[in-house]
């Protein structure tokens, strides 16, 4: 991969005000994948594939990701900036609402990352649980949401978010079969591994 080409899109990705993965979240999501060496990944959410290139550096050998965005427009600049970092045989991109394409896949995955709408984040739990592969880990980035979530203040107009990151949280620590560790890195990161 071509790192300075990687630092030239995150720099125009912080310039056009696109919300992507933070420095100090990366860096836990870099130790998961070094241990967990995955054949698969699926995003939830590419914006223009920075977080997708930064993860493919982890995949084991023949690995590939699987990301899903809604906006045409970033899909069009995630391809390009994927085949410039030199990586696009590792990164398939899907353009749609991930809400109608999750429920259109069936392959299983190592490790899902979920980085999209926070309103639909308890579907996109059910979805990843469903195409989850044994021992595989969910890392939801943005779950604390400034604070809110953690916070009793509701008068925000965030609140259909809020509501559901702290059902995503409900969902997920109440499920026998994961364990949920939640981190104040970035914007807040839910770690919740299966435990078979
Ligand atoms: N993972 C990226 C940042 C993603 S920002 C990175 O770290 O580099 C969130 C992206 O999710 C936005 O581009 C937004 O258009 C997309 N998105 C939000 N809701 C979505 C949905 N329901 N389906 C598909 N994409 C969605
Ligand atoms: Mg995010």
């Amino acid at each position: 991969m071509d790192k300075v080409e990687v630092q030239k899109i995150k720099q125009k990705a912080l310039e056009d005000h696109i919300p992507i993965i933070m420095d100090d979240t990366l860096g836990v999501v870099d130790k998961i994948l070094t241990d967990i060496k995955p054949k698969k990944i699926l995003e939830i959410g590419t914006a223009v594939g920075y977080s997708a290139i930064c993860f493919s550096e982890y995949l084991a050998e023949n690995g590939v990701i699987d990301t899903i965005e809604r906006e045409e427009e970033r899909v069009i600049e995630a391809r390009k900036n994927i085949k410039n970092a030199g990586v696009e045989d590792k990164i398939n991109i899907y353009l749609g609402d991930a809400v109608e394409v999750l429920p259109t896949f069936n392959d299983k995955y190592n490790v899902i990352f979920i980085d999209a709408a926070k309103g639909k984040y308890p579907f996109f739990l059910e979805q990843a649980i469903r195409l989850l592969s044994n021992n595989g880990v969910i890392i939801a980035d943005n779950i604390l949401y400034k604070g809110y979530v953690m916070s009793d203040y509701n008068k925000h107009k965030q609140r259909t978010a809020v509501r559901n990151l702290r059902q995503y949280l409900k969902d997920v620590q109440e499920n026998p079969n994961f364990e949920t560790e939640i981190l104040e890195v970035g914007d807040g990161l839910a770690i919740s591994k299966r435990r078979y």
